[in-house]
């Protein structure tokens, strides 16, 4: 091999590398930018270009004007339909293809125990809690594609027990975990380390729901979130548009009744011609309102992390 041949080969990487450290995304929707990152690494949204900074609990702040946790990216690509771009914050949402794409650091935008007592956005459990052992929020690197035109999928349905690292994302930027505990626990033991929001970390720092996640909301009409499937998260009610706060009625009252993975068809003020929704539902075994049972509605897209 010649001399300039091998200092080709040994130069190329380091190249490629350079080429990647200047690259600068046009758009959130890039798609380019994407491969090329996928490329260079396992955690593509590692870019910081793409979600910010990684958060650090000890000076983690929350910003004023966008009501994120400072360091975080929070923008809505200009083709996303309205009911994301006017709701979902906290995480980078775009269009690619057939798939909506959010990206999200998930760190939760209200204070939660769960930041540590040296973190400005520390509070202390509430009476009665019990921490989590010794997990702490850390920032992640999800990413989600989620299907644009949601299908239904009514027989063989795809579960949400296995391998998923959040099987949705809130309107705020943060994973939904199913009505399952870790293994080993129950989620009705669970229930007694929530936060005020009704959120705990798991072991590697992933902060997340099971139940109602409540620094969404308190309006129980209002969208929570949207499920890899693509169907869209409400609360206990439903907000059939009948009024200019919303209407919350109870599913079964308005719409049929919600089926075993506590979803049903219905108009809502988003919605307005009817579509499949999930709601948080009481479950009596979990001892709290929970999202789904063990099944998407639909066929679910990825998410990786
Ligand atoms: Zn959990
Ligand atoms: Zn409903």
């Amino acid at each position: 091999m010649e001399r300039k041949q091998i200092l080709t080969i040994l130069f190329f990487p380091v190249l490629f590398v350079l080429i990647l450290i200047n690259c600068k995304p046009k758009s959130d929707s890039d798609e380019e930018t994407l491969l090329l990152l996928a490329a260079a690494s396992t955690r593509i949204c590692a870019n910081s270009a793409f979600t910010g900074t990684t958060v650090v609990n000890s000076t983690a702040t929350l910003n004023g004007s966008t009501d994120c946790i400072t360091g975080m990216t929070s923008s809505m690509s200009s083709d996303l339909p309205d009911w994301i771009r006017n709701h979902f914050k906290c995480a980078v949402g775009s269009v690619s293809g057939n798939n909506y794409v959010f990206r999200s650091q998930n760190i939760p935008n209200t204070k939660s125990y769960y930041f540590g007592t040296n973190s400005p956005m520390y509070e202390a459990l509430a009476a009665g809690k019990t921490p989590a052992g010794t997990n702490q929020i850390q920032s992640q690197c999800l990413v989600y594609t989620i299907p644009k035109n949601p299908t239904e999928k009514l027989t063989n349905k795809t579960g949400t027990q296995s391998g998923y690292v959040s099987v949705g994302i809130t309107v705020n930027g943060l994973a939904i975990f199913n009505n399952a505990a870790a293994p080993g626990d129950v989620l009705a033991s669970e229930v007694a380390t929530f936060d005020k929001y009704n959120g705990h970390p798991q072991n590697s720092g992933v902060y997340h729901h099971h139940s109602q996640p409540l620094n969404v909301t308190n309006d129980n009409a209002n969208l929570v979130g949207v499920l890899l499937d693509g169907f869209p998260v409400y609360g206990l009610k439903c907000d059939n548009g009948t009024s200019g706060t919303g209407d919350d009625g109870n599913p079964g009252t308005v719409g049929p009744a919600l089926d075993a993975n506590h979803g049903h068809t219905a108009a809502t003020v988003l919605f307005p011609s009817g579509i499949y929704h999930y709601h948080y539902a009481y479950d009596a075994t979990a001892t709290t309102n929970t999202l789904i049972g063990s099944f998407f509605h639909g066929i679910p897209g990825t998410v990786s992390n």
